[in-house]
């Protein structure tokens, strides 16, 4: 099958990444069926992709347990895929959730039983253990930072993940949400006490999420050569401007457990983004690409990002998402000074650099 999807290194390490990932989040083991994933996880492997991404917490670890037994019934190679999962919020317990050493441990080897895997490429810290846990319906993006009692144990964190990794059942280890601050703080206690630092950092980035991938994620690649995988590129499906006349039945934010979803499009704020949504789709009109695509190419087009994850709940999603790696080549600078024109959000000192 001809594909248009390119390989490189994930930040200065050698691990070989497709430039987009399928992901599992909402989707596996909860919104769609067993044959379904089946048949998406069959195309994402066809076209190239080879970066399978899901967590301990993903439809509390229904979403492992299809991707494991749909890797089971395949006859591919495991050498020839990636899989990254991340732990954090295992189960219900005192004791099984967090970043301690004990869960760790166990939440990793857990994951690994669901997915019926000797071991992860790589495994991530899924979110910092100093920042509030967020509850219920809130936004699980939301990362405001605690206002006292920080409490951030980095070095039985490197310590943990390093265990894990010579135990032969991940092969690298990274973060996910961390700020700069952690990330390096992580990096030190690894080369002060000769332990195993994190290779890569999955941020949220898309066109009105952009902060944290263009301003501090670059100088971190510079310094210990982090690599980046960002998620989210459509915002949760709001990219795609099915969200403009109201939410369809069909759809993430029509979900039950995504209600926090339904409530950002029909604020304020996601009624702003609607209209901007609305000038961008006239740009996507003349490249002649969906709104849809032309969002995923604009974040392929960071060349500080090595990875971008996809989610879909059907393969014709899919195959369309995967052709937006085709529009890359179409957003000139003109048509990016003409999307930056719309966003009115580029971030300041921000060093988006263009492939
Ligand atoms: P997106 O922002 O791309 O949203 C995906 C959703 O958008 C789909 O499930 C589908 O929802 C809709 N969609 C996708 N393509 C199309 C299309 N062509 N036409 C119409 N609708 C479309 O990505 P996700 O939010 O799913 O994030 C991607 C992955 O990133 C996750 O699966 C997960 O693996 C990872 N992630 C990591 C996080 C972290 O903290 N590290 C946090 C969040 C995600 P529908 O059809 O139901 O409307």
């Amino acid at each position: 099958m001809s594909t248009p999807i390119q390989y490189q290194n994930l930040g200065k390490s050698g691990l070989r990444v497709s430039n987009v990932a399928l992901g599992t989040w909402i989707t596996f083991g909860s919104q769609i069926t067993e044959e379904m994933a089946e048949e998406i996880l069959t195309l994402a492997y066809e076209s190239g992709i080879n970066v399978f991404d899901t967590a301990e917490v993903y439809a509390a670890g229904k979403a492992e347990i299809v991707l494991g037994k749909i890797l089971k019934r395949k006859t591919w190679r495991r050498s020839s895929y990636i899989i990254t999962t991340k732990i954090y919020w295992g189960g219900k317990a005192e004791t099984e959730k967090g970043l301690n050493r004990k869960h760790i441990i166990e939440g990793l080897r857990s994951s690994l039983d669901r997915l019926q895997l000797d071991y992860v490429d790589i495994v991530f810290a899924n979110k910092s253990d100093s920042l509030i846990p967020t509850e219920g319906k809130a936004d699980p993006f939301s990362t405001t930072s605690a206002a006292s009692g920080r409490i951030f144990r980095v070095e039985e964190i490197v310590r943990a993940f390093t265990y894990v990794i010579n135990q032969g059942w991940a092969m690298y280890w990274g973060t996910s949400r961390w700020s700069a601050t952690e990330i390096m703080e992580a990096y030190s206690v690894a080369r002060q006490f000769n332990l195993i630092p994190p290779i890569v950092e999955q941020s949220e980035y898309n066109f009105f999420q952009r902060e944290k991938v263009e301003c501090q994620l670059p100088e971190l690649y510079h310094k210990i050569g982090l690599g980046t995988m960002t998620w989210s590129p459509l915002a949760c499906g709001i990219l795609t401007g099915k969200y403009e006349d109201g939410i369809p039945v069909h759809s993430r934010a029509a979900l039950k457990h995504c209600s926090w979803l339904k409530e950002k499009i029909l604020s304020e704020d996601g009624k702003r983004q609607q209209q901007k949504l609305r000038e961008l789709a006239l740009i996507a009109g003349r490249l002649k690409c969906s709104l849809a695509q032309l969002a995923i190419a604009w974040c392929l087009k960071n060349e500080n990002v090595q990875c971008v994850v996809l989610g879909v709940s059907n393969s014709d999603q899919l195959y369309q998402d995967i052709q937006a790696l085709k529009v890359v080549a179409r957003i000139s600078s003109s048509i990016t000074l003409q999307i930056e024109k719309i966003l009115g959000n580029a971030p300041i000192n921000g060093s988006r650099i263009e492939k």
